[in-house]
């Protein structure tokens, strides 16, 4: 079996930067399971896993375009410290949880503090990152109709949603 769309992949991955170091890793942890093709995963490391089989191992460059995006200066901002009802301390790196402009939540980092004005940043913590992956494929099976109906894989122990 290779993998296509609507098969639920098991793989294991090392993200690392253009530096070399480590970002994100699932080995000494459990596989990161996905549902191929269902953008449960950046679309640069899907393609390159698009008709691969089991035991495959797989390294890919993921421009920041087929990534977490360019880093974008308009995603940055200065909102009033009023916003922040019931943080006492606002810190720099603090993260928070806001609606974007297009009623989905994201996640905002607070960049600077100062006074009364809080500069606060909606790009993802890899935009315009080039992301290096070494990948190796575990398993590969076919997606379940629930895990379809979801757009993600079920583990083996109940979930909720
Ligand atoms: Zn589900």
């Amino acid at each position: 079996m290779s993998i296509a769309a609507d098969k639920v992949v098991s793989i294991e991955y090392t993200l690392t930067d253009d530096d070399g170091e480590v970002l994100d890793t699932s080995v000494g942890d459990e596989p990161l399971i996905y549902l191929h093709g269902a953008e449960n995963i950046v679309d640069g490391l899907e393609k390159a896993l698009e008709g691969r089989n089991a035991g495959d191992e797989v390294v890919v460059v993921v421009e920041p375009e087929d990534g977490y995006g360019e880093y974008l200066a308009e995603l940055v901002s200065t909102v009033e410290r009023d916003a922040f009802v019931g943080i006492d301390e606002l810190e720099v790196g603090m993260e928070f949880e806001a609606e974007a402009p297009d009623g989905d939540s994201q996640i905002v980092v607070v960049r600077a503090v100062d006074g009364d004005e809080v500069t606060i940043d909606a790009n993802h913590p890899l935009a315009g990152q080039r992301l290096h992956f070494a990948v190796k494929v575990i398993d590969i099976r076919d997606a379940t109709a629930d895990e379809l109906e979801h757009g993600h894989p079920h583990g083996d122990d109940d979930h909720e949603h």
